[in-house]
């Protein structure tokens, strides 16, 4: 009996897969194929792909797993949004999300197990950082969102590489990601419809513009000096804002794409009109967007979201300064969509359970 426990096919590269199909003396083709099936035809299975020799399917099911993770909670909210709590392996929990309006399939994936960046109104950032993803396992989380699309005239039209963990800090294992997405033999998404969102990590900004791609770069600012800022994002403390707007603005030089700035708007706390200005000298003549997004109540946590009128206020303030803002949708609230929530919410009734 073969103790080797098996390896996850969405570990590997086109390029891997291929090198291992001709080390099986198949053609460079069969890994289009599989990947074929897998990115684009939903399979759920090896057995599936029946266009790949029945000797070749054997061996990927004797190598390979192609789902590792299991579901243990499908949250399915009143607006749609649906929502999958995946337990990895090793035990340790992830979440991501499916956002529906109109024609847009948005989806939401994390790239680490708990955060370092330990924002204080976050739920992730509330335990620290267990571990990183690898690239099969945010593989796996595209693949088990598109897998709850069951029309098969409906595709996942936008990533969002937004949920828990800092992309960035686990640059390594995202690249690749980043590539099937984009990949004719992959996803197929073009990259203008993905978006990375970063705490703000200068030199791994400058690292993903190396790619030289059109991704998206969303940079999470939540506020505008950095007295304030050490106090909501800590990491900020060692960085600063004048780093991370340089990097941004070398982001949009290289990329040609308009960077977004995050801004969660916290009542009392980041919300004044004082606020709105300081960030709108701050951003003003910068090619840029204010995406500022109600805070999701987090139990546990004491901020709240600000009023209608306050957040309007603000959004005119920016405009003043010439600084186009949105505010962002809330979707999924009724499912804990937010970031973290519902595995927090997850491993607290686990704490809860044990005995003693
Ligand atoms: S908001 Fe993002 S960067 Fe901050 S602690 Fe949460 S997951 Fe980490």
């Amino acid at each position: 009996m073969n103790d080797t426990p098996k390896r996850h096919l969405l570990d590997l590269t086109t390029s891997e897969l291929q090198v291992w199909c001709e080390a099986r003396g198949e053609g460079k083709y069969r890994a289009t194929q599989i990947r074929k099936w897998i990115f684009g035809k939903r399979v759920e299975a090896f057995d599936e792909c029946h266009d790949v020799p029945a000797k070749l399917r054997e061996a990927l099911k004797a190598e390979f797993d192609l789902f590792r993770a299991e579901v243990i909670a499908h949250k399915v909210a009143t607006d749609n949004t649906e929502k999958l709590l995946l337990s990895l392996p090793d035990k340790q929990l992830v979440e991501c999300v499916l956002m529906r309006e109109t024609k847009r399939r948005t989806i939401c994936i994390s790239t680490q197990v708990g955060c370092a960046m330990g924002c204080v109104f976050c739920a992730s950032g509330l335990e620290g950082l267990k571990r990183n993803l690898t690239q099969g396992e945010i593989l796996e989380q595209v693949l088990r969102l598109d897998r709850l699309i069951t029309d098969p005239q409906e595709r996942i039209t936008n990533v969002v590489v937004m949920g828990i963990g800092e992309p960035l800090a686990n640059l390594g294992n995202l690249i690749p990601v980043l590539e099937t997405l984009n990949e004719k033999g992959g996803m197929g998404l073009g990259a203008r419809r993905i978006t990375v969102s970063t705490v703000g990590l200068p030199e791994k900004i400058r690292d993903f513009a190396k790619l030289d791609k059109a991704f998206n770069l969303a940079v999470s600012l939540h506020a505008p000096n950095d007295e304030l800022r050490n106090k909501l994002v800590p990491v900020n403390d060692n960085i600063g804002i004048d780093q991370i707007l340089a990097a941004a603005d070398e982001y949009f030089e290289q990329s040609g794409r308009r960077v977004t700035y995050e801004y969660v708007l916290l009542s009392g706390v980041n919300d004044a009109p004082e606020h709105a200005q300081e960030l709108g000298r701050l951003l003003k003549g910068r090619i840029s967007h204010v995406n500022l997004i109600p805070m999701n109540e987090v139990e546990g946590l004491d901020f709240v979201e600000p009023t209608s009128p306050r957040t309007k206020e603000f959004v005119q303030i920016l405009e003043q300064y010439g600084v186009p803002a949105t505010v962002r949708k809330r979707k999924g609230a009724d499912i804990d969509a937010a970031c973290g929530q519902l595995r927090l919410k997850h491993e607290q009734q686990v704490t809860l359970d044990l005995p003693g």
